[in-house]
């Protein structure tokens, strides 16, 4: 099944008509990306989802809003299911002859479909006041929805040493030092791509560089693991035992999937000298840790401080990723009160990470 995806853009006053009346029309999904919504509800919460400050700068100051319409072969659009559609209506029984009529935006089939929307916003328009406009049409084959995303990967260098790749992508001419890992996030987080990841690997491979014994004999957890990048770079990097959870059993899935195809074995089951993988959260662990990672919001860090300090073996170390600008001068406050110092920070693109150790150890190191 395909589809014909039309596409506007609208004043925020008439973004949910708009929706709302493509609905009506025949539109099997409306999708709206409205800034000003999206900007309303980040305000409200103070703090929301990883990137979507960023997502936002990129995005039009005006809604931008498409419709799918079914754009069947000449078969299903002689189903009664497609008769109110107004682009199916056209429907002859040469295929070649709708796809030329869906493609060409100004086919008569969507001209119509185009009066009859703009006949319905008129009094929105009147009442609501703003503006809407077409910007065109496009086929999109149902498999794309699925992997329209997967273009915008490329393999990328997190590190000096530590390159991400799509695990659709061939990466033939790797550096003998560079240690490549294959990643298909699939619905979890972890394409490498966010800074909070990006940084936490660069941490790793500094930790790595500086103290390899400590990373060749550490016990260590990624807490968060989505598809599982962080754990696949620490094993590549040495590390003999490792935990990888996360609260999301699909992002456990996934996390699985990703071992796999970089070559690594793993169990459900925490092991010695091991890595494993299962869904829970960091009270759910087992024992201390000479290396935690935990890529997860500021609230969050902020609830588990005094455990993670708990949870770290004395010389051991934390990196603390996904933490926005503004809720910086809190967690670090929050990781001096628990006993946590921090012996770096990174800021990129509005994000911070962490690498703290106990107050002790530094203390000592200093002495
Ligand atoms: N580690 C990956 C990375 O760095 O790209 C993914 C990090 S993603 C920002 C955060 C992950 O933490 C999500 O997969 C989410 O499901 C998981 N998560 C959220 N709250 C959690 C909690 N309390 N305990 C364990 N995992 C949690």
């Amino acid at each position: 099944m395909d589809y014909v995806k039309l596409r506007f853009l609208a004043d925020h006053s008439l973004a949910d008509a708009l929706s709302y009346e493509l609905n009506k029309l025949g539109a099997e999904g409306v999708s709206v990306v409205d800034k000003t919504e999206l900007a309303g509800v980040y305000h409200d919460k103070g703090e929301l989802n990883y990137a979507l400050d960023d997502y936002l700068d990129g995005l039009p100051d005006r809604a931008e809003v498409e419709g799918y319409f079914r754009y069947a072969d000449s078969n299903e659009a002689n189903d009664a299911s497609s008769a109110d559609n107004p682009l199916l209506r056209v429907a002859e029984d040469d295929y070649e002859g709708l796809l030329y009529e869906a493609r060409d935006y100004t086919s008569l089939s969507q001209l119509d479909l185009l009066a009859r929307l703009a006949a319905e916003l008129e009094s929105y328009k009147q009442n609501l006041g703003g503006s809407y406009e077409f910007i065109g049409s496009e086929i999109v084959k149902e498999e794309d929805w699925a992997n329209n995303w997967k273009s915008y990967y490329e393999p990328l260098a997190l590190s000096p040493r530590l390159t991400v790749c799509p695990s659709w992508i061939d990466y033939p001419d790797a550096r003998p030092e560079e240690i490549v890992i294959r990643i298909d996030p699939g619905q979890a987080f972890g394409t490498g791509y966010h800074e909070s990841t990006e940084i936490s690997a660069f941490f790793l491979d500094q930790l790595q560089k500086h103290k390899p014994d400590f990373t060749t004999q550490a016990r260590a957890l990624d807490l968060g693991t989505g598809s599982g990048i962080l754990a696949i770079f620490m094993a590549r990097l040495g590390v003999p035992e490792i935990e990888a959870i996360d609260i999301d059993p699909q992002a456990v899935a996934t996390a699985k999937e990703n071992f796999s195809f970089n070559g690594l074995d793993w169990s459900d089951q925490p092991q010695a000298g091991t890595l494993s993988v299962y869904t829970g959260e960091l009270a759910d662990t087992r024992g201390e840790f000479d290396l935690i990672v935990a890529n997860l919001i500021a609230s969050l860090h902020l609830d588990l401080a005094a455990a993670y300090r708990e949870k770290l073996r004395p010389e051991g170390r934390i990196i603390l990723s996904g933490i926005i600008d503004e809720r910086m001068p809190a967690v670090r406050k929050k990781m001096a009160e628990v006993g946590l110092i921090l012996e770096e920070a990174h800021y990129k693109r509005g994000w911070w990470t962490l690498l703290a150790a106990r107050k002790e150890d530094l203390d000592q190191q200093l002495c």
